[in-house]
């Protein structure tokens, strides 16, 4: 164990009580969130190049942070919006008509149509 790691394992004490045993946990998030000053930074990367373990959480985190940041972009939340809103503008018209008929020999005929028709209203 390097010594970055006993400092690291000591703050993040809490995430290790839990059952963590990512000893990088304090502050990686932090670092990958631009938060975190330069040079420690620069010190944990230097950590993860020989430290397999850390270099693997560090790795999962970045790619869990991309993958956040992509589906947070403008583009799903305002195609969803679209999707919405179209769902909103479409509405559902069913017409139906009931008639009745009574044949010669004194039965009753009774034919139902319905017709369903769907409009799309056009953009607000
Ligand atoms: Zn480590």
């Amino acid at each position: 164990m390097t010594q970055n790691d006993r400092a690291m394992r000591e703050t993040s004490r809490r995430e290790t009580a839990t059952g963590s045993t990512r000893d990088m946990s304090f502050g990686l998030e932090e670092a990958l969130d631009g938060e975190l000053p330069r040079e420690t930074v620069e010190r944990m990367r230097r950590h993860t190049d020989d430290c397999p373990e850390c270099a693997d959480e560090w790795e999962r985190l970045r790619r869990l942070k991309e993958l956040v940041r992509r589906s947070c972009a403008d583009r799903a939340p305002s195609d969803l919006r679209a999707r919405i809103a179209d769902t909103c503008r479409t509405i559902t018209v069913t017409t139906t008509s009931t008639s009745t008929t009574t044949e010669a020999d004194g039965s009753t005929v009774r034919v139902t149509r319905s017709t369903t028709t769907r409009r799309t209203l056009p953009p607000a």
